[in-house]
Order: structure tokens, then sequence, then C-alpha cells
């Protein structure tokens, strides 16, 4: 993986080997992708536009990216990849397209809160239990006609994972398409959007250890192909006259402009390599830290783990906790200069759950991923209780 020898500088003048504590926000590159990348550097050229030699081993990168994203998520033979520039352009292109209200839990990242305004977005409640919530969905889709239901694959804030096959024959019961905000979901878990019922699937390549600028909206294609293109331009068109156009279909329809050739190409090496890894050992190890990292912050005085639900069936590693009396900002800074530990503190882009939750002044977060280790979890519960105890003793820090 990319920087994973990776040197922090502390608060005392030394350096240490950086703990990466924020894989929700950007994983880190694979090394296969930078390779993956750097091999296409010699071609780089337009796609779809030329007939040179470069430009067509481009193209054939380019739309060979979107049959491995297909394979790599399960998409059907009649779905689309739309390469789009990140999990929030995926859910805006959506819903530019959606004929219809769309039903969204008030857990969402922003992206999926207020992607849905446009065309209506009917929010529902995600207090009680996991199986409440779940009622309440049903109440809302059965009671009056949605034509959406978009919801988070995993939390970005808790990592708390809802079961999605069981909401997607929900939708599909009320005459609804389900999304899924696979934006924390698919760096932890191998998705089959067919096998799930799943209608539509969007993510980032940033956090799927592949560059910043780069996601994809995977999905049916009857609705993207009667919608209007997401962008007007070349690229997107089959003709065009002074008074008239002829759009093309999805997904040249809603990628006006040249696109991200590398981003896509990197999205799809991510996609390979992860394919290649054992996810069901994956998985067991990022269970046992992520329990291991619950377990110790839990157990420091005043430490206190976030949840949105006392019965949530199954979690992602992510551990978002607040310090009693003490500022977010004023812990995660205390983690990076005395520890060089990379953690996230503030509201996430959740600002509502958080308000649910009783913290509108945000709390810490720290997630896992390929590269995290059992001595780095053991390092960060040192740290904080390490702060908890100098505040009890006064230390200024
Ligand atoms: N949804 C979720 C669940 C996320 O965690 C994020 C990123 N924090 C997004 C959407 C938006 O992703 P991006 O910023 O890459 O568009």
């Amino acid at each position: 993986m990319c920087g994973s020898d990776l040197r922090a500088p502390l608060r005392d003048g030394t350096t240490v080997t950086y703990a990466n504590f924020d894989y929700a926000a950007s994983a880190p590159a694979l090394s296969a992708v930078a390779e993956r990348v750097q091999s296409l550097l010699p071609f780089y050229a337009s796609v779809h536009r030329g007939a040179g030699y470069a430009s067509q081993v481009c193209t054939e990168r380019y739309e060979g990216a979107r049959d491995v994203v297909a394979d790599f998520v399960g998409a059907r033979a009649d779905d689309v990849v739309v390469f789009t520039r990140n999990t929030t352009d995926a859910l805006n292109l959506l819903a530019s397209c959606v004929p219809g209200e769309t039903v969204v839990l008030d857990i969402e990242h922003h992206a999926n809160l207020l992607s849905w305004k446009r065309n209506g977005a009917r929010v529902v409640e995600s207090a009680g239990t996991v199986e409440e919530t779940i009622q309440r969905i049903v109440a809302e889709l059965c009671t009056r006609p949605a034509a959406l239901l978009a919801v988070t694959g995993a939390s970005n804030v808790t990592g708390e994972v809802l079961p999605i096959a069981r909401l997607a024959r929900i939708a599909h019961e009320c005459g609804a398409r389900i999304l899924v905000d696979a934006a924390q979901l698919l760096p932890h878990r191998r998705v089959d959007i067919a096998e799930l019922g799943v209608d539509y699937l969007a993510f980032s390549g940033h956090k799927l250890y592949a560059p910043f600028g780069a996601g994809a909206l995977v999905g049916r294609a009857d609705w993207l192909d009667a919608a209007e293109p997401y962008l007007a331009g070349g690229g997107a068109t089959k003709n065009v006259e002074i008074d008239s156009v002829q759009w093309a279909a999805a997904p040249q329809r809603h990628e006006a402009g040249t696109p991200n050739v590398l981003g896509a190409v990197a999205i799809a090496a991510a996609c390979e390599a992860l394919a290649g890894f054992d996810a069901v050992a994956a998985q067991q190890h990022e269970r046992e830290l992520c329990d291991r990292l619950t377990a110790g912050l839990g157990a420091v005085d005043g430490v206190q783990v976030l949840r949105i639900w006392p019965d949530s069936p199954d979690s992602v590693g992510i551990v978002t906790f607040t310090v009693a009396g003490a500022e977010p900002r004023e812990v995660a800074t205390f983690l990076s200069d005395g520890y060089g530990i990379g953690v996230r503190d503030g509201r996430f882009c959740a600002h509502p759950l958080l308000s649910r939750l009783g913290h509108v002044e945000g709390a810490v977060r720290a997630s896992l991923g390929l590269g995290s280790s059992g001595a780095d979890v053991d390092r960060l519960i040192a740290a904080v209780a390490e702060f908890v105890r100098g505040r009890a003793a006064g230390d200024p820090r």
C-alpha cells in the first residue's frame, strides 16, 4: 500500500511511523493501483476521439475498466457503469434521473440526503431498534408510493450496516427501486448487486484504495436513458445540429466532456486487487481489530462509543467516540501531535445524525482499513487513555 512507511512529525521534534485511522475519509492507493496508473502514462491521450495508437489504448483501457467494475459489483448484463467524479456526483446524477420521490433515512451522509431534495426527499427516522426503523421504512414506502429508497451501505459515522437484501425486497414490494450508497461498504465488503437485488450502487475511488477524482454509478439503464444528460457537451451525443441534438444512451449520455481515464483505470485496478484478496479472512481480521478497538476505548473513563441502533446486526471497521468534557478537535490534535495517529473529528457530513445522537459538537472517528494492525489499535487506545489521564491530572495541552 502506498505510504505505509510514512513518518509523522511529533510535537517534541521527533518522528514516528504514522498510524492511519482515517480510511473512511480516503484510503491510500494500493501499490497495484499506482503501478497500473504508471503503466498508462505513456499512452496519455483522449478516449473515443482519436484513431491514433495512444488514443486506442486509452479507449480500450477506459471501456475495459467499466467491465471490471461491473464484474466486481455483480452487475446484471443490462446494467450500466457510469464513471463519475465520486459518490456525491454519482448520487446527484441519479437524482437528476429519478422519476419521482426518494425515501431516505436520517442517518445518511449529506451526499445521500441532499442530492434527492430536488425531486422531494422523504426522511424516515432511525430512532429505536433496527427492526423499528425498517418498519418505519415499510410504512413510508407502502402508504405513499416513492420511486426510490436510497440507503447507506454502511454508516460513515458508526460503520453500522443494515440488511440490504431485505430492504431491496421491501422496496420492490412497494413498487420502488433501491440505491445503496456504498462509499463506506465497498472498501470493506464484497457486494453483488444482482444477488442483493440492488438497483443502483454508488461509490468513490478514493475510499477504495484508488486516487481522488473518480467514482461510479452502477445500475439499471432505463432511468438513465430516459433522463436529460447530467451534463451537456461533447461525448454525450450521437448527432448535433444547430437546432437539435440526438443524445447517446447511457453511460456516454451522462459522461459529457473528456473523462478521467486514469481515475477509471485506477478504480478497475483496485477492484481487481481487492477481488484477489481473501475477503473472508480480511473481514475476520477487521472484525477482531474493530472489537478490540471498541472494547479498549469503551474501557477508558469518560469515553463513549457511538451507535445508531442498540441491535445492529453488523458493522464495518469504523469506531466513533466522544471523550467527556473534551472537544473532539482537542482529542484529535493530541493524538496527531503527540502520537502520530491520524483520526477524523467533526460531524462527518452527517449533521442530522450527530444531532440525533446528542453530539452536535461532533465526535472523533477512528476507521480501519487494509493496512490496520493490532499494534496500531493498541497504540490508539493507549493514547486516548493517556489523554484522559492527563486531563484528570490537569496537564496543560
Ligand atoms: N456517502 C458516504 C457514506 C460517505 O462516507 C461519503 C464520504 N465521506 C460520501 C457519501 C461522499 O463521498 P465523496 O466525498 O467521495 O463524494
